[in-house]
């Protein structure tokens, strides 16, 4: 499948396709300010045909046995495992975070692709015994119709991954809106999935703007399921365009992650953990630590430790393997990031290092932030409860382990938490009492595998979960079949 280079078009019903208007948007660089394409700038027209292509593709799709779409999402897997490298680069280029950290996001869409392959041939459904003689029941899982997935730009190729395995080892059919800092990485894996063979009109892909063809397919009363994942305000909104046609909505949203260091933690563990998940894809993460919670006896230790080696992490441009952070995703996402920094000071918090765009030589080209480090934080301030969305982590000192609970709890989000603690009673505690979604014991607030339910609670969620097997309830619908093969009329509840 080839495109007139670098302007890139929609792909809807099998068919290469601009948008109506000619008009395009461009995707940049964040590292260089590099152009790297054109997409077309698609709008409630082309959304709407996209949703028609999928609703007509529904109808044979459905009706493929599931082993055999399975088969078909081996073979993304495969293709996945042979592309890995040239798609880690086009994501580094297209969205900055570094090359070992796009590898990983390929990865995971091969391990879903290998994962939900094999749901081919599962998809468990149930039968119970029934209360009546010479009759059975069986609980069965349906396809639902079309799927839109909606997604953010930080994992460009595992989150849609998600969301569109699952949506089609079930039988539904798929209208796809990547964000759009991230087209390309997105029409790279459409392309894959062609290439595996899946039929034309399965997957449609559409770019533009959340606000037009967003917009549309919330309102289309052809899509059944939107399955989004991005900020909480544009969840928020999502989820209640949706209700007024009583679309099912899966919502994955904001993250105010904390790392709880009690006084008996191993320091240096602590260290790498911190650093991994508060500046690794430069914060950009919906599972980053942006507070690390720390027993006041060890408090001044960890610090010390964390300074230097926040000062050594490298930025520069993600393809080149020595670099630790890359950019930020875009302007507007730096102008937000400094502007909290400026918050942070204001409301009495102490900056220990960072607080600054790096604008040293190369960097001057790209969107680069310093790792920052605040102390001083009082759980309530802005900067401890709010998402910031970048390498800016706050220290907030704690006099107990119930009081680290409490402050990791009371936040309005609730995706990830971690603990550093040498104590298996405290451990215990933890897992009965920290209220996110997803709980580390000592290691960092990141490092999910596709395996298990992900997905947080509070403002992260609205109480689906992505992943596992719990990844298919909201691209199913149980059906239930009573057989009775008694050949009269039971009744049940009222026959004896
Ligand atoms: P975003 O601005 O909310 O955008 C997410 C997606 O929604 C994009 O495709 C966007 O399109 C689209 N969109 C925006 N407005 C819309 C509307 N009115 N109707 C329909 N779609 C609309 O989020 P982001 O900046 O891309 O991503 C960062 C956020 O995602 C953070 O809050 C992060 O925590 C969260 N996140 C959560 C998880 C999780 O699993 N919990 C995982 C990753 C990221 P455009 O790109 O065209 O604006």
């Amino acid at each position: 499948m080839t495109t007139t280079a670098n302007v890139f078009q929609n792909y809807i019903g099998g068919k290469w396709r601009g948008a109506e208007s000619g008009q395009t948007f461009p995707n940049y660089n964040p590292a260089t300010g590099e152009l790297l394409g054109y997409f077309p700038l698609s709008g409630e027209a082309e959304a709407n045909a996209a949703v028609a292509a999928a609703r007509t593709a529904f109808e044979k799709w459905r009706l493929v046995p599931a082993p055999k779409r399975g088969e078909i999402l081996f073979r993304v897997g495969e293709l996945l495992k042979e592309h890995k490298e040239e798609i880690a680069r086009t994501m580094t280029q297209e969205m900055g975070k570094i090359l070992k950290e796009t590898r990983g996001d390929v990865q995971e869409g091969i391990d879903m692709a290998y994962y939900m392959g094999g749901e081919g041939r599962r998809l468990f459904g149930h039968s119970v015994p029934v209360e009546l003689p010479n009759k059975a029941g069986v609980a069965m899982r349906d396809p639902i119709g079309v799927v839109s997935c909606i997604t953010p730009w930080n994992f460009p190729v595992a989150i849609p991954t998600w969301k569109m395995f699952p949506a089609l080892i079930a039988g539904n059919t798929v209208v796809f809106k990547p964000a759009s800092d991230t087209p390309l990485s997105a029409l790279r894996l459409v392309e894959i999935l062609y290439e595996a063979g899946l039929p034309e009109g399965v997957v449609n892909i559409v770019f533009g703007p959340g606000g037009s063809v967003g917009e549309a397919l919330l309102h289309n009363p052809d899509v059944a399921v939107i399955s989004f994942t991005g900020s909480t305000e544009s969840g928020r909104h999502v989820a209640m365009e949706a209700a007024k046609s009583l679309k099912r909505v899966s919502l994955e949203m904001g993250g105010k992650n904390a790392v709880i260091v009690m006084d008996d933690a191993d320091l240096n563990l602590a260290v790498e953990g911190i650093l991994w998940s508060a500046y690794g894809t430069a914060g950009q993460r919906c599972t980053a630590c942006s507070r690390v919670i720390v027993h006041r006896d060890v408090s001044k230790e960890l610090v010390d430790m964390l300074v230097p080696r926040i000062e050594q992490l490298r930025l520069g441009n993600g393809l080149d393997e020595s670099v630790d952070v890359g950019p930020v995703i875009n302007v507007s996402q730096l102008t937000k990031i400094h502007s909290y920094c400026g918050i942070g000071k204001d409301e009495g918090a102490k900056l220990i290092t960072g607080g600054y765009a790096d604008r040293e030589g190369e960097l001057a080209r790209g969107n680069f932030y310093r790792p920052t480090l605040f102390t001083n934080v009082r759980p309530d301030m802005r900067i401890a409860q709010e998402e910031i969305f970048g390498p800016v982590l706050s220290v907030i000192e704690v006099q107990s382990f119930d009081e680290a609970i409490a402050v990791n709890n009371n936040t309005k989000y609730g995706l990830s938490s971690a603990i550093y603690t040498q104590d298996i009673n405290r451990v215990q505690r933890a897992m009965r009492d920290i209220t996110t979604g997803i709980l580390y014991i000592n290691s960092g607030t990141t490092g999910a595998e596709i395996q298990f339910p992900f997905g947080g609670t509070r403002g992260t969620g609205n109480g689906h979960r992505e992943a596992g097997i719990a990844g298919l309830d909201v691209f199913t619908e149980w059906k239930v079949v009573y057989t009775d093969y008694s050949g009269k009329l039971q009744k049940a509840q009222i026959d004896e």
